[in-house]
């Protein structure tokens, strides 16, 4: 390759002025760090030098030296007369040329020699393709911005370091009512009224240009003319363009947001008032103050103060005022007892649907009467809910008066609905409680006459017998030896019967007793009683060989009286019912969370578990007259363990010994005695 003039490009004197007149050996450096390719052509219009950029980009070669211009570039057409004219003319001229799908700008400039003459040409080629696709590239994106900016739905607006609008989105025309030509350059402080220019934003904002804080995302309430009252979040952010600072400001309409969040505060506002009443259901038992809760809370989630609740009278078929809220005696006697089909809330008790009433001074549903009376309280509109049970009973009526004209939004009647669901419970459950406590009140009076007949029979029922025992002893005395052996054994069966029936009625008589235990509860050391019950039993334990073992049991509240009778009940039944091995018998305690467990287990024959339950009955017994007994003392055990709430239960297997448990209540941390 040619390096003739110490630079890259090739050149060559022939037939021409030398090229060292053309081009300067030191330019030659110059020429090659161009990247425009460029060729320059002798008075007789060949190439006399082509600069690196011309090999790289046309692909020429030192050969293509001393060659025409139009035989190394043959895409340009009449290049060789154009460059002729350009030598003889002294102007420049330019040419387009195609090669292949690239298209060049050819230019073509004179050139003078060392004597100022001119000595040639210099051909200059431009790459068009190239610059027209970065162009389009450039268009491209600019267009595909302003599609995105013009796209999204929150108004954006650009301003320069004063604060003038440079561009925006449609979006922000939109909502502020300018158009593009008439906020272009405009200070944005200067657009809209007075509120919006003293705004704390644009302090903010100049702050923001100048660099040292970030932009706090500020409110905005406004009533904008094009699109009315909105809430807008006013962002800003710093942009920076060829050095200059410009602003983007973002506007985020939260309206509806805002509006959301407060219906949903709202709703849970009245959410929770439901839930406070569902939890003043269970404190008060005055059926009138709940309804007064439920008035209450539709007042407020509907924003009045005007209300009334009726309840339905099954014998009439009437509603009647329970509780109100802002009315006048007039109103109140007039609306006090409705029959279906008057007003709003007798149309709603005549349909089982709900009535509003927009406009009470227009609406067909009133009488002249009525209407009056509405107006006089100063009811311009109204809503009356029934409320009806789950099982679909109307059992009563609430309305909610308002002081204009006014419509009611879903959410308001959804409302309603659930306070109208939470009155139907409560009265559904107020009556069910009532039922239940009459019934509860009727078993306890009869309870008590039962008791009572069971106390005046064994006790009445002793003297009789004390007779019977005393006449059948004078007769076995007053005959001694009279008697023939019948006649003794009648008189022998009377005596056991007499004494067996003496039994009974005692049993019967600690039963009946059992509740009516005189005197308050005092703290009782089970172990003592436990110690006095084995010293009671001591001769039967004895002659049984029985062992009674316990652990350490606690003190705890009741009548000593009572838990005598349960220990002696099972004591003595697990030497009873022993087998032919001496009684094993162990009384244990233990605490659970609120109560004692105690446990009284024996070695003895068991009992079969589909007795387990029977047994605690009054008179239930698995045996005949073999083993003593009155089939009384389970009972007595249940009803004593029963009165301070306890319960009494037995595992067992026959052959298996059994274990009795019962529970009294104490808590824990007490009653441990030692
Ligand atoms: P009784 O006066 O018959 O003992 P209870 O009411 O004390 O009456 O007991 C009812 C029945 O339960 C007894 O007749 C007996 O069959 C059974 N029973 C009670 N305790 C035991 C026990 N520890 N082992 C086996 N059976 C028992």
């Amino acid at each position: 390759m040619a390096t003739e003039g110490g630079g890259f490009a090739a050149s060559i004197a022939r037939n021409n002025a030398p090229a060292s007149e053309l081009v300067a050996p030191g330019h030659m450096d110059v020429l090659d760090a161009i990247d425009l390719p460029v060729i320059i052509v002798g008075r007789d219009c060949t190439v006399t030098s082509v600069n690196r950029a011309a090999m790289t980009v046309l692909g020429l070669t030192a050969s293509d030296i001393g060659r025409t211009a139009a035989s190394v570039l043959a895409a340009a057409e009449n290049v060789d007369a154009l460059c002729a004219q350009v030598i003889a003319e002294g102007a420049p001229c330019r040419l387009e040329m195609r090669d292949g799908d690239r298209h060049f700008l050819l230019r073509i400039a004179p050139c003078t020699g060392g004597d100022r003459q001119i000595a040639g040409a210099v051909l200059t080629i431009t790459n068009v393709t190239a610059f027209r696709a970065s162009i389009d590239q450039a268009i491209y994106e600019r267009e595909y911005t302003k599609a995105i900016l013009n796209t999204v739905i929150d108004p954006l607006v650009v301003l320069d370091i004063n604060l003038c609008v440079q561009t925006a989105n449609r979006a922000f025309y939109a909502m502020f009512g300018f158009s593009r030509d008439e906020t272009r350059g405009v200070p944005i402080g200067t657009l809209g009224d007075e509120v919006w220019k003293t705004s704390q934003a644009w302090e903010s904002l100049k702050r923001t240009l100048s660099g040292d804080t970030e932009f706090p995302a500020v409110e905005i309430e406004r009533d904008f003319p094009a699109i009315g009252f909105r809430t807008l979040l006013l962002d800003a952010r710093r942009l920076a363009r060829d050095g200059e600072a410009l602003i983007l400001l973002a506007f985020q309409d939260i309206t509806e947001r805002k509006n959301a969040l407060e219906r949903l505060a709202a709703d849970v506002a009245a959410l929770r008032r439901l839930h406070e009443i569902s939890t003043k259901l269970s404190a008060h038992s005055d059926i009138a103050t709940l309804l007064g809760e439920v008035l209450d809370a539709a007042i407020a989630v509907t924003g009045t103060d005007m209300g009334n609740v009726q309840l339905l009278d099954p014998a009439s078929g009437e509603l009647r005022i329970i509780v109100q809220r802002g009315f006048s005696d007039s109103f109140l006697e007039f609306f006090n007892s409705v029959h279906g089909g008057t007003a709003a809330c007798g149309t709603a008790l005549k349909n089982g649907k709900r009535v509003i009433v927009e406009n009470v001074e227009s609406d067909p549903l009133y009488d002249e009467e009525s209407r009056q009376v509405m107006l006089a309280a100063g009811a311009l509109s109204v809503q009356s809910t029934p409320f009806i049970t789950r099982s679909g009973r109307l059992l009563g009526m609430f309305s909610t008066h308002y002081r204009a004209p006014r419509s009611f939004d879903e959410r308001n009647l959804r409302l309603l609905d659930m306070l109208a669901q939470q009155a139907a419970d409560l009265v559904e459950r107020q009556s069910a409680e009532q039922e239940l406590r009459s019934i509860n009140d009727e078993l306890r009076r009869s309870n008590e006459d039962l008791n009572q007949f069971a106390y005046a029979a064994s006790h009445d029922l002793q003297e009789p017998l004390r007779m019977i025992t005393s006449y059948s002893q004078m007769l076995v005395k007053g005959y001694r030896g009279n008697l023939d052996e019948e006649a003794a054994l009648c008189v022998k069966f009377i005596t056991s019967g007499t004494q067996r029936m003496r039994e009974l009625l005692a049993d019967l008589l600690v039963y009946t007793q059992v509740n009516d235990a005189a005197g308050g509860t005092e703290l009782v050391d089970l172990n003592q009683v436990l110690e006095k019950e084995i010293e009671n039993l001591k001769t039967s334990i004895d002659e049984s060989e029985a062992l009674v073992t316990h652990d350490e049991l606690p003190t705890v509240r009741g009548h000593e009286a009572h838990f005598l009778q349960i220990f002696q009940n099972l004591i003595s039944n697990a030497v009873k019912y022993r087998t032919a091995r001496p009684p094993r018998i162990h009384i244990a305690a233990c605490q659970s969370e609120d109560c004692w467990l105690f446990s009284v287990a024996d070695n003895g024959i068991g009992i079969d578990p589909a007795y387990h339950q029977t047994i605690f009955g009054v008179f239930k017994r698995l045996h005949g007259r073999e083993m003593p007994g009155t089939g009384i003392g389970l009972a007595i055990c249940q009803r004593a363990v029963e009165r301070y709430g306890g319960r009494i239960w037995v595992e067992s297997q026959i052959d298996h010994g059994s274990t009795f448990y019962f529970t009294l209540p104490g808590s824990k941390g007490e009653g441990r005695a030692r």
